[in-house]
């Protein structure tokens, strides 16, 4: 209560302009031409995109003996949209194009790279920026000495006064001092940024810490704000939902997200944070495999951390044997960024792990059991022909792999850009599975939404695909509730940016709060 009155006399703004308006309409006629619009807006229009869709990345396509074939089969692609007709313009614009364009030589650093050790998983680990050190040496190879600054929407570029390199890398410097995760970036990730502006770049907005755009953190705000470790019989294992467990394998993953929900336990110390780790021990492991098979309600395993990707070939069998072998245990999922974040290891045939998953995939089968892979992409730009072959390779082996987004301000938040990344991963055969409200998590207010973003947008893009490719939009109740559908609060008051809930299935008649983040007019 305390915190609502403290709300109360904030003055709380939406992000609405950011969702263009649609004509809604109840006539044949109307809905038709309603489509056409929204084909036109959300798919192929250049005008309103955000600053990414120009990344340099993306224009500069390569010869390649496969760029002829590349374009058929991109055509081919887009000739499966019902509401759409090929691109006009240059379809190396259009990020994650099928070209296979070498998009890491756009970055300084790795202009002499070549396709075969790009695309070596080893290559990849080895130069992970993952030290402050290593961090602050790429970023002064590759920033260029003026860069623009932040801009909110609709503002002009004619009024940016840009920033000097050094100024950029002591915001970040300075964000890292306040983050409750470390850095740790893939080659692939740090490729698809735009180095050219970075502040308004939506993938470096994921990733990089700048202490100039962090807001204060909501007073409601606590570290481990799902209450994960109330809800943990055993460390590292989260029993919540009556028949599902959610198994921490480990606190390491490829990248580190600014936003990550599980910033009380995953990735190194920060200078704000001591963590709770998980480490990838056998002992540790075999009390939450114990819990597992002593309780047979349960039915439903989400292994995660941490990410499925940093644990060792062996170790991702062994889990999945183990789970198997259950008989309770009738599905799990392994929960990866990896395919995101560094698709090379799905196509590098020197490594185990992805061998090992579609073996376990395989075996589940023939038990009459589902293995899937939950996999996070955020936006589109981060879908490259890399990520397109990783995607089809598994889907052509039988592999279902879902995806859950994260709802991020400035990053998806606008109407156009969910649409595309949502359409991209269907045409990927990746289950377009969950779009979660930004959780509280510190450092992170400025990537929070209202939750009326989150409702306008399940409303406008319900209907424009197959009703089995349209995410659940949902808000993860802060405290434990567990997820719930956003369309289903109790009250949601605008004005205060409260919203309430109950979970009957999961916690009874207890209530629950989610918070908007509290904006001024400028935010
Ligand atoms: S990959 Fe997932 S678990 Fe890892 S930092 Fe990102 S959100 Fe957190």
């Amino acid at each position: 209560m305390a915190v609502q009155q403290l709300l109360r006399g904030a003055r709380l703004v939406t992000h609405s302009s950011s969702l263009t308006s649609a004509t809604v309409t109840t006539t044949a006629i109307a809905r038709v031409k309603a489509a056409n619009a929204y084909s036109a807006i959300s798919l192929y229009s250049t005008s309103g995109m955000p600053q990414s869709f120009s990344h340099p990345a993306h224009h500069s396509a390569t010869t390649n003996p496969s760029s002829a074939l590349s374009k058929i089969e991109s055509a081919v692609c887009f000739s499966r949209h019902p509401l759409s007709s090929p691109p006009a313009s240059n379809p190396s614009s259009i990020p994650g194009s099928s070209l296979k364009e070498q998009y890491w030589r756009n970055v300084k650093v790795w202009e002499h790279v070549t396709e075969s050790e790009f695309t070596s998983y080893k290559w990849q680990v080895s130069n992970t920026i993952d030290r402050r050190d290593k961090l602050s040496k790429f970023l002064s190879d590759v920033l260029p000495s003026k860069i623009p600054p932040r801009r909110q929407r609709q503002q002009s570029r004619s009024v940016e006064t840009t920033i000097s390199r050094d100024a950029f890398l002591i915001d970040v410097l300075d964000g890292m001092k306040i983050a409750p995760m470390s850095v740790r970036l893939t080659p692939h990730i740090l490729s698809v940024v735009n180095w050219a502006d970075p502040f308004n770049d939506p993938i470096c907005r994921q990733f990089l810490p700048l202490k100039s755009t962090m807001k204060p953190d909501h007073p409601a705000l606590t570290l481990d704000s799902l209450h994960e470790t109330d809800d943990s019989p055993v460390p590292g294992l989260v029993h919540r939902y009556p028949e599902k467990v959610l198994f921490l394998a480990t606190s390491v993953c490829p990248v580190y997200c600014r936003f990550c929900t599980r910033s009380y336990a995953v990735g190194s110390n920060t200078e704000s944070v001591t963590k709770n780790s998980m480490k990838p021990t056998r002992k540790r492991w075999e009390a939450m495999f114990e819990y597992i098979s002593t309780n047979p309600q349960i039915q439903d395993v989400v292994v995660s951390g941490g990410d499925s990707y940093y644990l060792s070939p062996d170790h991702l069998r062994m889990i999945g044997e183990r789970l198997l072998a259950m008989p309770n245990i009738k599905r799990f999922r392994f929960a990866t960024k990896g395919l995101a974040v560094n698709p090379t290891r799905i196509l590098d045939r020197s490594d185990g792990w992805t061998d090992n998953f579609i073996q376990l995939s395989e075996k589940g089968r023939s038990m009459g059991k589902q293995v899937a892979m939950h996999t996070h992409f955020n936006h589109p730009n981060e879908i490259a022909w890399v990520t397109e072959e990783a995607a089809r390779f598994l889907f052509a082996r039988g592999v279902t792999v879902r995806n859950q987004s994260v709802l991020l301000h400035g990053v998806n938040d606008d109407l156009d850009t969910m649409s595309k990344l949502i359409r991209k991963l269907a045409d990927l055969n990746i289950q377009p599975y969950y779009v979660y409200q930004g959780d509280l998590v510190r450092g992170v207010e400025d990537l929070r939404t209202p939750l009326s973003v989150i409702l306008d947008l399940e409303k406008r893009i319900r209907g424009t695909i197959a009703g089995f490719m349209m995410p659940s939009f949902v808000v993860d109740l802060p405290g434990g509730g567990g997820k719930r559908l956003a369309t289903s609060f109790e009250s949601y008051d605008e004005s205060t940016g409260v919203s309430t809930w109950k979970a009957p299935g999961v916690t009874g008649d207890e209530a629950f709060e989610y918070y908007d983040p509290i904006r001024s007019e400028s935010a």
